[in-house]
């Protein structure tokens, strides 16, 4: 297929290297035009225009700001090429994701939401859980763009947002498995257990799933750089939840507790460490960081 990919952030550079891999055209744009030049087998665009073009265009930005800023400021709904299709795979607010099939919807620009689970390195394998709504005959048209990103494409219904609210869900689940991670170390660390046995132990047996394991080993050994997930991102995520909760009239008071922690972290300069980095609130309220 012929397809502009939107963003090469960590995430995007290696999903667009996976599209490249199964033999797509892949027209690339960044705001930073380095990143588009580096990614072989990838055709550099000039314009994010020149990217929302052809069988399907594919953004991977930052957050909503960013997505608003090149899609709705950036005048490319109402450019004269348009894509056959959106496939809009940043993780953005429910309220956005809901806007925007509106305004695609009255663009007649096809509009499907695929947020995706998986960091660089499995963005990078092609291996991503991607997270699919949307009109059933549009997430079947892009198929083979989703089959060379990710291992298993997850439907969650017509509508677009559905995808965006399951994605913070999903978020929401793993900053709070980074926080227990956090506290549980700080806790054993007091008792004169080094943290990085307990996690040893029970990323191997009780919590033994990829969230534990690759949150929990960083954690172990302290290492926080180079970011695979900026801990921005992560708290950028849990706002996010929290407002859909609000709107919907869901309280989730954990969430508010994880919104202080990451605004913590972020004071103290972790914002663009990696995610893991928020075990380091509960260490240093211990007294041993
Ligand atoms: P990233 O490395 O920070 O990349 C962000 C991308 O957005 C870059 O291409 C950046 O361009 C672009 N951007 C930011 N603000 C912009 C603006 N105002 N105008 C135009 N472009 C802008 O982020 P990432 O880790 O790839 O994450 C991308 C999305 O995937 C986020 O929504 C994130 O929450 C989600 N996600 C991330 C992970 C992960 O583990 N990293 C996993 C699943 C989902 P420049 O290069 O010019 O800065």
């Amino acid at each position: 297929m012929d397809v502009g990919f939107i963003g090469l952030g960590r995430m995007g550079r290696g999903m667009a290297a996976s599209l490249i891999r199964a033999g797509h055209t892949v027209r690339v744009w960044n705001r930073s035009p380095e990143a588009a030049k580096a990614l072989t087998g990838a055709v550099p665009v000039a314009s994010a225009a020149d990217a929302f073009r052809g069988d399907a265009a594919i953004t991977m930005l930052a957050d909503d700001a960013a997505l608003r800023a090149v899609i709705v400021e950036g005048g490319l709904l109402d450019s004269p090429e348009r894509p056959g299709l959106h496939l809009s795979m940043s993780t953005i607010s429910v309220a956005l994701a809901a806007e925007l099939a509106a305004i695609h919807g009255r663009a007649g620009i096809p509009y499907i939401a695929a947020p995706v689970f998986g960091r660089p390195d499995v963005a990078e394998a092609g291996a991503l859980n991607i997270v699919a709504a949307g009109e059933a005959t549009l997430i079947d048209r892009a198929a083979p763009l989703l089959d060379a990103m990710g291992t298993k494409t997850w439907r969650f219904g017509d509508e677009p947002q559905r995808a965006n609210a399951v994605k913070l869900a999903g978020n929401f689940m793993l900053v709070s498995a980074i926080e227990a991670m956090g506290e549980a170390a700080a806790f054993a660390e007091a008792h004169g257990v080094a943290g990085a046995d307990l996690l040893d132990l029970l990323t191997n047996t009780l919590f033994a799933s990829p969230v534990y394991k690759g949150y929990g080993a960083s954690i172990a050994a302290n290492r926080y750089e180079p970011p695979g997930f900026n801990l921005k991102l992560g708290a950028k995520d849990v706002r996010l939840a929290l407002a859909a909760a609000d709107a919907v009239g869901v309280p989730m008071p954990f969430a508010s507790v994880l919104r202080d922690n990451l605004i913590d972290a972020m004071a103290h300069g972790d914002g663009d460490k990696d995610l893991a980095a928020l075990a380091r609130v509960a260490s240093r309220r211990s007294g041993r960081a």
